[in-house]
């Protein structure tokens, strides 16, 4: 009998890094998926696609300041069908390049959707209608996650989005509901924004963004007050009806008053959920919590000997970044090594503009533990690159243990936030303290001094602000 050395399920980031790694370490690898290329939710619907049309919009929006600075554009001619195309050119390259990859590191590559049979075995149903069964000493199951709808407000019309048909640009229209004020809500909201639409975010919540610490957030909330029409906050959608002038909405306020709104369009981005159902799980020992995730032990071990899961289906953050780590700690683990998964810090970016990004212990959380920590912040209005950018409106921020000086968090809010947190993660990796990202010398003039400086404000020393140790 064949029988698989490894099987992995799914070809997201995280199915796709544990197969590479799998490849790169002489292991004979299967990567099973329903596209024709390697790239998952991040690659075809999720992380590539929305950053291309962030891209445009940063544009746009950084052509309507350059007014502030003398240089004056007219207004821009957007033409959705071209820049449709550049989108999912994008992702055609990228994929086709993970393709490659896959070709030249001998992986075998399936189309087609996969299920368990028992714990040794799965099948495969092929586009082309076939069945094979395949058997197997490992899988990874890296199976993903897929949009959340709220129960009994889905309704069947081109005009309700969500994020898969909302990066599927196909026009601008007049005025567009947002439901959930996540990262993915405010991030296509700013595109749609910064074409033209009227955009209204509405969240359930006492604010937005809800696992960031709130003066980063009210940075970032400052700056598109222009941009959307309006944030509802503490403000559920009851109902949902859809006429020939568009989506009715009736909004509950926290103290259950109603009103009623008309939108062209909706997008509800209230979360995702893993894709754990329908694999045939029942048919083997893995177990799933509550919320649908499979439990894995800090080496990505399910229940089931042999089997593993990784990404988005066994757990928060549902990141790219953690999904791909999480697939090679798995693959070292069936390679023998001794390894587990435990990171210090696990980056989240928001790409609004401006961006916001943490990493470590949030401020909030550090104050819900209790720690004794000390909050140092270096706001870019006193920062020579920010002003240069005409960009003083951001903030950086470390959580520092008071006692040991080690930095437990860093955070972030500023244009090109998403790139500078990569520093406070490894300084959080490398057990770092304010001294060792103080005397490490910074470029200048760039915003990465921010770090250099918030470690500065920590000791009363800052160059560039006065701000004496209390
Ligand atoms: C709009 C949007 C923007 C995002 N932006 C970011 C970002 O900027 N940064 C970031 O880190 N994350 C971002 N994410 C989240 C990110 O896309 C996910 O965290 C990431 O893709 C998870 O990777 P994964 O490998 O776990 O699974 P996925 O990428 O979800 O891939 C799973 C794959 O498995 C396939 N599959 C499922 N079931 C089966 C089966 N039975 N048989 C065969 N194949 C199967 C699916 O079709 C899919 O191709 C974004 C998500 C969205 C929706």
């Amino acid at each position: 009998m064949n029988i698989k050395q490894l099987i992995i399920i799914g070809a997201g980031p995280g199915g796709y890094a544990a197969a590479f790694l799998a490849a790169d370490l002489g292991i004979n690898v299967t990567l099973i998926d329903d596209e024709k290329n390697p790239g998952g939710v991040c690659l075809y619907r999720g992380c590539i696609p929305s950053k291309a049309l962030l891209h445009v919009a940063k544009v746009i929006s950084e052509s309507e300041q350059a007014k502030n600075f003398g240089v004056e554009f007219s207004k821009p001619k957007i033409k959705i069908d071209k820049m449709r195309e550049w989108k999912d050119d994008v992702v055609k390259k990228l994929t086709g390049g993970l393709g490659q990859l896959s070709k030249q590191r001998k992986v075998e590559y399936l189309q087609g959707r996969a299920k368990f049979i028992n714990a040794n075995s799965i099948e495969v149903s092929k586009q082309n209608g076939e069945k094979e069964i395949l058997n197997f000493e490992n899988v990874i199951i890296a199976t993903g996650s897929h949009p959340t709808k709220i129960p009994g407000l889905s309704i069947d019309t081109p005009r309700l989005l969500d994020s898969t048909s909302a990066l599927d640009i196909k026009d601008i229209p007049q005025s567009m509901l947002v439901i959930g004020g996540g990262y993915i809500g405010l991030e296509l909201g700013t595109v749609y924004a910064t074409l033209g639409t009227k955009i209204t975010i509405v969240e359930m919540l006492p604010g937005v963004l809800s696992g960031a610490d709130s003066d980063l957030v009210a940075v970032l909330l400052k700056n598109v007050q222009s941009l959307f029409e309006s944030i509802m906050l503490s403000t559920k959608v009851v109902e949902i009806k859809e006429d020939k002038r568009g989506i009715k909405v009736i909004f509950e306020d926290k103290d259950s008053k109603r009103v009623e709104k008309m939108y062209d369009k909706v997008l509800m981005s209230v979360g995702r959920k893993p894709n754990s159902k329908d694999l045939g799980l029942e048919n083997t020992k893995v177990e799933i919590d509550e919320q649908g995730f499979i439990k894995v032990d800090n080496q990505m071990r399910t229940a089931e000997k042999g089997i593993f899961a990784i990404g988005d289906v066994a757990g928060e953050p549902m990141l790219a970044h953690k999904a791909s780590h999480e697939g090679r700690t798995a693959v070292e683990v069936i390679a023998g090594h001794d390894v587990i998964f435990d990171p210090k810090a696990i980056p989240a970016v928001v790409f609004t503009d401006p961006e916001v990004a943490w990493c470590g212990m949030t401020e909030s959380e550090a104050k819900a533990q209790d720690k004794d920590v000390t909050i140092a912040k270096f706001p870019w209005a006193a920062s020579g690159r920010a002003m240069t950018l005409d960009r003083s409106d951001g903030l950086t921020k470390l959580i520092i243990d008071r006692e040991t000086e080690r930095i437990l968090g860093v955070g972030i809010v500023g244009p090109g936030a998403g790139d500078l947190i990569a520093e406070g993660v490894l300084a959080i990796e490398m057990n770092a303290n304010a001294t060792d990202l103080k005397l490490t010398i910074h470029p200048h003039p760039t915003l990465s001094e921010t770090l250099m400086e918030s470690a500065e404000v920590f000791f009363g020393q800052s160059t560039h602000i006065y701000r004496p140790k209390r």
